[in-house]
C-alpha cells in the first residue's frame, strides 16, 4: 500500500467536462484533461482495505488496490502488466463502464469512493503512450481455427483470448466496421472510435482476422463455417428492441432509438447514410430512462433539437440509498448523465397512452397519463392518476426500452441453436446445443454491459480452449 493516510488527506477528484453550451457543437469525448501527477494523487486515497469489495463488484476481477498502488509509486509498467491480466480492452471500460466496482468501494461507505474508473483509463492511456500496448503476437500457433460471429466486446475478447492461446481466429461481422455497439450504439462524446480502432489494429497485427459486411446466416453460410473451424462462438447480441405497441406507432418520426443513434454514429465516422434521422429544430419525446435513451438525448442535443423531453415508467429512484439497498450493493440511485447536464426534461412515473398524428400521417404529440406506484402482496404495481392525462408535443418519438433477446432467424436458425425461455441462446457453461457452437455476451446473457461481455468473451474462450485442447 502507498499512502496510509491518502483517503484522510485528499478528496475525490475528477477531470472537469466541457461546458456543455459549447460541447453539444461537437461529438468529442466530453471530458479535458487530467494530468498523470492528479491521477496518482488520487490512486493514493485507495485504502488497499483487507477485503477489496471493489473486486467482487468488478465482474472482471480487476486487481484495483494492486493497481492503484503501482499508479501511486508511479510505476506505470507494473499497472499495465496487473490491468491486463484481467481486462482485454481498459481503454474502453475506463470511458464508459457504470463502475460497479465505485459502487462496492469500501471508502464509499462514508466517503467519496476511489476514481477507479478513471483510474483505469489513464492506466491505459499510459501503456499506449508508453508503447506497452502493442502487439504481441503468440509465438507458436496451435493449428486449431476459431471462428467468432459478431465484433462487440464480447466477440472482441473472445477472439483476443483465443488468439493469445495460440489459436487462429477470424471474426465475423455483418456490419461495415468492427465493434458492435461499442462502434454503432454508444455515440462518440462517450467513446470516440478511434479508440476502438487502435484496438481492433493491434488485434489485426496480432494475427486476427476480421471480415465485415459478412452477415453469418445470410451473405456467409452458417454451416460451411462450422465445417471448415473447428469451434464457432457466436456473439451477435441481444439486439431485438422492445417495442410500444400503442395506437400510432406506425407514425412517421416513432423510431427505435438505435435507428437513430446507429445513423448518427455512422455520419461522425464519415459514412454515407440513407435516411438520416435528424432532430433538428424538433420537439423529441425519448421513451426510456436507461444508458440508450440517454444516448439519445445527448445526440438530439448535438443536432440542436427545439425541447428533448425523457419519460420513464418507473418512479424517480432516491438521491441516496435506501436501507434495502446498502453497501456494497450497486447502489440504485438517481444518476445524471453527461447528456442530461446538457440540457433536457426527465419525467418519471408516467406511461404513454397514444402517439397523435398530424394530417400527413406524422407524430405531433404524445398523450401520457401519470401514475403511482405501490406494493401489493410484495409485487409493484402502479394504477393511473385520474384527471392527469395529458399531450407532449412530438415530432420523433425514440423508443428506448430495451432490447429482448437476440434476433432467432438468420444464424441463430440456420444453425439449429436452441434458446431459453428469456429468448437468450441456450447454454451450459458458454457451449449451446449444437457440437462445437459456443456462445458468449449479450446473445446469451441477455441486454447487459461492456464489461460484462469482455468477461463473457474471456470465459467462454476458457471453455473453447478447453474443448479445442482435448479434441
Ligand atoms: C445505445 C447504447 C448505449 C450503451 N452504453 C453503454 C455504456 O455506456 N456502458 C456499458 O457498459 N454498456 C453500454 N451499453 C451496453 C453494451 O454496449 C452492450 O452490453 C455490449 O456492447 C454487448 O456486447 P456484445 O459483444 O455481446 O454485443 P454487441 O455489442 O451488440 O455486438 C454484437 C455484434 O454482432 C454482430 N452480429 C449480430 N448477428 C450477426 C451475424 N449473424 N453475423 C455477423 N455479425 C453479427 C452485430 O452487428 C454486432 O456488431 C449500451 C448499449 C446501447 C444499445
Amino acid at each position: 500500500m502507498g499512502k496510509i493516510d491518502g483517503f484522510l488527506l485528499f478528496d475525490r477528484e475528477l477531470p472537469e467536462s466541457r461546458n456543455p453550451v459549447k460541447r453539444i457543437k461537437d461529438y468529442k469525448e466530453i471530458y479535458k484533461d487530467f494530468p498523470a501527477k492528479k491521477t496518482v494523487t488520487q490512486a493514493s486515497r485507495c485504502m488497499d482495505c483487507g477485503v477489496p469489495f471493489c473486486m467482487s463488484g468488478c465482474p472482471l476481477e480487476n486487481n484495483i488496490p494492486e493497481f492503484n498502488d503501482a499508479v501511486y509509486n508511479e510505476d506505470w509498467t507494473l499497472a499495465v502488466d496487473i490491468l491486463k491480466e484481467t481486462n482485454n480492452f481498459p481503454e474502453f471500460t475506463g470511458r464508459i463502464c457504470p463502475a460497479p466496482c465505485e459502487g462496492s468501494c469500501v471508502l464509499g461507505i462514508n466517503k467519496p469512493q476511489i476514481t477507479i474508473e478513471h483510474i483505469e483509463k489513464t492506466i491505459a492511456e499510459k501503456a499506449y503512450e508508453l508503447g506497452l500496448m502493442k502487439a504481441d503476437p503468440p509465438l507458436k500457433r496451435t493449428g486449431k481455427k476459431v471462428a467468432v460471429i459478431g465484433s462487440g466486446p464480447a466477440g472482441l475478447a473472445t477472439a483476443d483470448q483465443l488468439n493469445k492461446s495460440g489459436h487462429t481466429v477470424e471474426v465475423f461481422e455483418r456490419d461495415s466496421h468492427v465493434g458492435g455497439l461499442l462502434r454503432f450504439g454508444i455515440p462518440d462524446f462517450k467513446l470516440e472510435k478511434w479508440v476502438v480502432e487502435r484496438r481492433v489494429n493491434i488485434m489485426k497485427e496480432e494475427g486476427v482476422v476480421f471480415h465485415t459486411n459478412s452477415h453469418v446466416g445470410k451473405n456467409v453460410d452458417g454451416n460451411k463455417l462450422a465445417n471448415n473451424f473447428d469451434a464457432l462462438v457466436l456473439c451477435g447480441g441481444s439486439t431485438v428492441p422492445r417495442d410500444l405497441p400503442i395506437p400510432g406507432r406506425e407514425l412517421n418520426g416513432v423510431h427505435f432509438a438505435m435507428e437513430f443513434l446507429t445513423r448518427q454514429n455512422k455520419v461522425v465516422s464519415g459514412e454515407k447514410v440513407n435516411d438520416f434521422i435528424s432532430a433538428e429544430g424538433k420537439n423529441i419525446i425519448v421513451i426510456g430512462g436507461g444508458d440508450t435513451g440517454s444516448d439519445c438525448v445527448g445526440t438530439s442535443n448535438r443536432h440542436k433539437a427545439k425541447s428533448v423531453t425523457q419519460i420513464e415508467l418507473l418512479p424517480t429512484p432516491p438521491t441516496s440509498r435506501t436501507i434495502e439497498n446498502p453497501w456494497p450493493e450497486w447502489p440504485m440511485i438517481l444518476r445524471s448523465s453527461s447528456s442530461h447536464e446538457e440540457g433536457c426534461t426527465r419525467e418519471w412515473s408516467i406511461i404513454t397512452e397514444e402517439f397523435i398524428a398530424d394530417d400527413k400521417g406524422n407524430v405531433k404529440a404524445i398523450k401520457i397519463t401519470e401514475i403511482e406506484w405501490y406494493s401489493e402482496n410484495g409485487q409493484r404495481k402502479f394504477k393511473k392518476i385520474e384527471g392527469s392525462t395529458r399531450e407532449l408535443p412530438c415530432d420523433l418519438a425514440f423508443l428506448a426500452m430495451g432490447f429482448l433477446y437476440p434476433e432467432k432467424e438468420g444464424v441463430l436458425a440456420q444453425l439449429g441453436i436452441d434458446t431459453n425461455e428469456r429468448g437468450n441462446v441456450d447454454d451450459a457453461n458458454y457451449k449451446t446445443n449444437v457440437d462445437k457452437i459456443f456462445t458468449a455476451g449479450d446473445m446469451r446473457r441477455g441486454q447487459s454491459l461492456v464489461v460484462w461481455a469482455i468477461r463473457e468473451g474471456r470465459e467462454a474462450a476458457k471453455e473453447v480452449d478447453a474443448y479445442l485442447t482435448q479434441m
